[in-house]
């Protein structure tokens, strides 16, 4: 009984409604002048045009290709994944080379890159993608022909759409963004660190691009950024993530050589803060 008393003693008190904490509502997205989106848009990609890196996976289409690259891109410089990417490519040119190879092999290819979930969750993704084509992304349409086998010869391996992509092993947001963009010239957004950098600066000073409850506002802006064709949202999110590389980085902000610097809200802005 004593015992009781005492634990009860130490109990702690239940909260008041008014000793809860609030839970901060995410923000919403800023009200974008269409003008401006467009401008930005022009410029952007003008600029693009004239300064963009010639980087070997910008000149292939293949979406297996696009997807090694763009797995090996996340935490990793361009000029380390170079060679990385040529000589993974040539070990394991094809979904099917990957999906037959043992995985201490696939391993072996990225060694030297880390981050190795990333070279595991590929491996799956290109067994799941051989071993059931479109159901391995949730289509259970997929034809079987009469003998009950499936009929897999007009599809791609690869989905298209970034909803489908989502639904594969170790595919997230971006790179789901990016394959669609990149591969098959969708009007998708995409957001990295870098996007959501240049975004937050030029319009929206007032988001963190790292803090997770601003993120669904900066998506809505990259939506809102985006060309009306896919073939123009490629070069648009290429500029996106060049600029962010290049000129608006996380240690500086070349504002005076910057190509949105006119619509910039945080141009020369010491407050502006990196990340
Ligand atoms: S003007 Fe400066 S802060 Fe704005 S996007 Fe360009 S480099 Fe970044």
């Amino acid at each position: 009984m004593a015992a009781a008393l005492s634990r009860a003693k130490h109990r702690k008190p239940a909260r008041t409604a008014s000793a809860v904490p609030k839970r901060k509502k995410a923000p919403a997205a800023p009200k974008l002048d269409p003008s401006e989106l467009s401008a930005f848009g022009t410029k952007l990609r003008a600029w693009y045009r004239r300064n963009a890196r010639d980087l070997p996976w910008r000149r292939t289409r293949d979406p297996y290709h696009i997807l090694v690259s763009e797995l090996m891109l996340q935490q990793t410089q361009v000029s380390r994944v170079l060679d990385f990417w040529r000589r993974f490519l040539e070990r394991f040119p094809t979904l099917h080379h990957l999906a037959e190879a043992k995985e201490t092999h696939v391993l072996e290819a990225w060694s030297g890159l880390g981050y190795y979930a990333r070279a595991r969750n590929l491996h799956k993704l290109s067994r799941a993608v051989v071993r059931e084509g479109a159901r391995a992304w949730g289509d259970d349409t997929t034809e079987l022909d009469p003998t009950g086998a499936e009929v897999h010869a007009s599809r791609p391996l690869l989905p298209a759409e970034p909803e489908q992509l989502r639904r594969l092993p170790g595919i997230g947001a971006y790179t789901a963004g990016a394959v669609a963009t990149f591969a098959f010239e969708r009007r998708a957004a995409l957001v990295d660190t870098n996007v959501a950098r240049v975004l937050t600066r030029v319009f929206a000073p007032r988001l963190h691009p790292k803090r997770p409850r601003d993120q669904k506002a900066i998506w809505a802006i990259a939506e809102a950024t985006l060309p009306r064709t896919g073939k123009a949202t490629w070069t648009h999110n290429q500029a996106l993530m060049e600029l962010g590389a290049l000129v608006c980085t996380a240690r500086v902000k070349r504002c005076g050589t910057c190509p949105v610097k006119d619509i910039c809200r945080s141009r020369n802005r010491p407050d502006v803060r990196a990340g």
